[in-house]
């Protein structure tokens, strides 16, 4: 049996029940079956696929904090830290009643390959909890932050693992984390990005995930000779990612039509609002049906199940911005019929990998997250760097740091792609050249 098919079966046999994790690697080991299978006796000599997909360090704990009725709550804890051949381990915080060991491991897998393709000196890992801030109110999210982060102080340090959000993470979690470490552990540093503005945060990190993924859009597109302006987007999600994709989207002569979140979904013909779908999620905390109450062009859907909302739309380009496997083989077979162009994630692994595969073979250009969302980590390594040098940039310095970064990804993942015999195949040039620097520094640093 070959190297990289042996490793793949015995990932899923070592990690039960972590399907996710499983898909994670899958997708990766095949993109890299070229370049090992050229070499393939000395990778499996090192053992550099095992040590690859397993993580250095996986921490759990419990989680206890007092709810607003005085009821004591449990939550789990995690963080995996993942690879740290080249740099710091790096990645967010995950809350959401989704998470589990499988879906950190899975995050904390993706983010090796895509810290590294962001060029900066950071390593791979994610962490997170079951706990669900929607609902909860002020004291009860500062209570379980404290309770969290009481526990990870010991774990992480602005040169050993540095966290920031994810879903269900945002400014007000980051401060009172930020907070209560600083508290424990007395020192002033840059142990997590995303902080506010006034306590080192960095202009242009809360923009920079949605940002990015259009920058990088825009890139692929001109290079396969398509100019974004006039195009029609349908975007999922209605977080971080997905508001920031749309406001650049329209900057960049775009209409945006569609966006979701867990309960419905929301089609404006005319394009979205962005300035109000800021309103309804970031100030209100509130549902899209108040989106759609406010603004008489938006239609709105309740989500049913097994309803394919938004990639039922008519576009030009789909920004799946929302969750993992968002975007199924039905999606896929939807947006084809449509007359989709391409499709770039925003969210982490939001496509399946029979929903890849049918994108490809229809010829639609995809390009997976690890590349495309890879913005916002990006500016977190640029706050980590603010941080360390005690200054900060202007607005107009990170965004342009991010926008060259964007760019340098996509001809590096396209280079990549043409250099090993799959032009155009962006999944297997992010994949590649990725785990070539990761590699590399692994190898010279011996067995560890
Ligand atoms: N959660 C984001 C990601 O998936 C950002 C991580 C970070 O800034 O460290 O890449």
């Amino acid at each position: 049996m070959s190297y990289v098919d042996e490793v793949y079966e015995l990932v899923v046999e070592k990690n039960p029940a972590q399907p996710e994790f499983h898909q994670a690697v899958k997708e990766v080991l095949e993109s890299l079956r070229v370049v090992i299978e050229a070499n393939e006796e000395e990778y499996r000599k090192e053992a550099l696929l095992e040590r690859l997909t397993t993580p250095e360090r996986v921490i759990l704990f419990r989680v206890p904090w007092v709810d607003d009725k005085g009821q004591v709550q449990v939550n789990n804890g995690f963080r995996v830290q993942f690879n740290s051949a080249i740099g710091p381990y790096k990645g967010g915080l995950r809350f959401h009643p989704s998470v589990n060991l499988g879906i950190i491991k899975f995050l904390g897998f993706e983010q090796i390959f895509k810290n590294s393709l962001t060029s900066l000196p950071i390593g791979g890992g994610k962490g997170g909890s079951d706990f669900d801030p929607k609902g909860k109110s002020d004291r009860e999210v500062m209570a379980f932050c404290q309770s969290f982060m009481t526990e990870l102080y010991r774990h992480i340090g602005s040169d050993t693992d540095v966290p920031a959000g994810d879903i269900g993470v945002g400014g007000r979690e980051i401060g009172y984390m930020y907070g209560q470490y600083k508290r424990i552990k007395d020192v002033y540093e840059g142990v997590l990005t995303g902080k506010g503005l006034t306590y080192g945060g960095s202009l242009a990190r809360t923009e920079a995930t949605g940002y990015g993924l259009l920058y990088l859009t825009r890139e692929m597109l001109k290079s396969n000779g398509i100019d974004i302006a006039g195009k029609t987007i349908a975007i999922s999600g209605a977080g971080n990612v997905a508001i920031y994709a749309a406001q650049k989207a329209i900057q960049m002569g775009a209409k945006v039509v569609t966006c979701s979140d867990s309960t419905g979904w929301i089609y404006d013909p005319e394009g979205i609002d962005v300035d109000l779908l800021k309103e309804v999620k970031e100030v209100k905390r509130a549902r899209l049906t108040e989106y759609a109450a406010a603004r008489k062009s938006a239609e709105y859907h309740e989500k049913k199940n097994g309803e394919h909302g938004v990639w039922t739309v008519k576009c030009d380009i789909a920004l799946p911005c929302a969750t993992q496997n968002e975007l199924d083989l039905e999606d896929a077979k939807a947006l084809v019929a449509n007359g989709v162009t391409a499709v770039c994630e925003g969210a982490n692994m939001p496509t399946t990998l029979d929903a890849t595969k049918y994108l490809q073979d229809n010829k639609i250009l995809f390009v997976c997250g690890k590349a495309s969302n890879a913005g916002g980590v990006a500016t977190s390594a640029l706050e980590m760097s603010q941080n360390s040098e005690r200054l900060s940039w202007t607005f107009e310095e990170v965004d342009k740091k991010l926008e060259q970064i964007m760019i340098n990804i996509f001809h590096n993942i396209d280079d990549a792609a043409k250099k090993y015999g799959k032009e155009g195949d962006y999944v297997t040039g992010a994949n590649i050249a990725g785990f070539l620097k990761v590699a590399e520094a692994m190898k010279a640093q011996g067995i560890v």
